[in-house]
């Protein structure tokens, strides 16, 4: 699904067939999920193909490994260019891109001086798909801010998404709802949320959150088309009482919920402000979103 004969990543300054790389057993990203990694999108534009935000999430790569003390030394420039590199010797326009910097050999608690980075690159389509999606609450928490990066994609925060997603799809549901360790509303496992109500959305403040390029790129859309927007804590309860929400992310692109728990969203998602902003968001990747004039001072 990922890969197939004619497939090619790029590994440590090398274009290479995804089953060459050698990355030894006792890597730290292996035991102790000491790594760093992205989700990026690349679209098949008017003007060929183009990576979406591609600085801002190279950017972020570059923080995940500065605060995990992980030896990183690309620039964002060599970064972007590699990445349109291997588009090209992949033939892809739409591609999901995944850049993983794989730590060194050390079974101690220090980070390892040595680093791996690899690229890989593959068509996916949108991450949860298309249709509304059912959601739980999860009984797992997102991680205490102060117990590690929140904000940075590292491969071990991985693993409360996982388990979150496991307890949802296992219960019947698409993806689950996590909270933070305060009781507010959080994410979920793999994308921001926002909720509509009385044709204004809100999305949760900064500080528990992975706080997402596409949140923050549906944030300056609706600065933009006059869409009234708050950042703010809120409550499980205030979001069952919300007309309608969807989330945001790389993967998953926009996408509406239909429910949450025994709550059913009660507005149509097409009359919602969640559905103007999925088309203006895919206008806005594909380079053809038309700018509202900005009104002279
Ligand atoms: N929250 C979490 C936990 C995520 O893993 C992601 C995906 N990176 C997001 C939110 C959305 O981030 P982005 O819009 O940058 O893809």
């Amino acid at each position: 699904m990922y890969f197939n004969e004619q497939s090619i990543i790029y590994h440590n300054g090398h274009y290479l067939h995804p089953n060459e790389p050698n990355i030894g057993l006792y890597s730290q990203t292996l035991h102790y999920g000491n790594g760093v990694f992205e989700g990026i999108r690349a679209y098949k534009t008017k003007q060929g193909a183009k990576i979406f935000k591609a600085e801002d999430h190279y950017r972020r790569l570059k923080y995940g490994a500065e605060v995990m003390g992980i030896p990183f030394n690309f620039s964002v420039e060599e970064l972007v260019e590699i990445t349109y590199e291997l588009l090209e010797k992949n033939n892809l326009e739409d591609a999901y891109i995944r850049p993983l910097v794989i730590t060194g050999a050390d079974m101690s608690l220090k980070t390892s001086s040595e680093s791996n980075l690899t690229i890989q690159c593959w068509e996916w389509g949108k991450y949860m798909g298309d249709r509304l999606l059912k959601v739980r609450t999860s009984s797992f928490e997102r991680p205490n801010p102060k117990s590690c990066f929140v904000d940075a994609k590292v491969t071990g925060h991985y693993i409360n998404s996982v388990l979150s997603t496991n307890e949802a799809k296992n219960s019947g549901y698409d993806e689950a709802l996590l909270l933070d360790m305060y009781g507010n509303v959080a994410e979920c496992s793999g994308a921001n949320v926002f909720m509509e109500k009385d044709g204004k959305l809100y999305t949760p403040k900064k500080g528990s959150i992975m706080p997402g390029i596409t949140r923050s790129t549906i944030l300056d859309i609706c600065k933009e088309e006059g869409i009234p927007v708050e950042e703010k804590h809120f409550k499980m309860d205030e979001l069952k009482q919300a007309d309608s929400a969807f989330f945001t992310g790389t993967a998953a692109e926009v996408v509406g919920l239909q429910s949450l728990d025994e709550y059913q969203f009660p507005m149509e998602w097409i009359q919602s402000l969640g559905h103007r902003l999925m088309h203006l968001y895919k206008q806005e990747v594909l380079c053809e979103r038309k700018r509202k004039l900005s009104k002279a001072v």
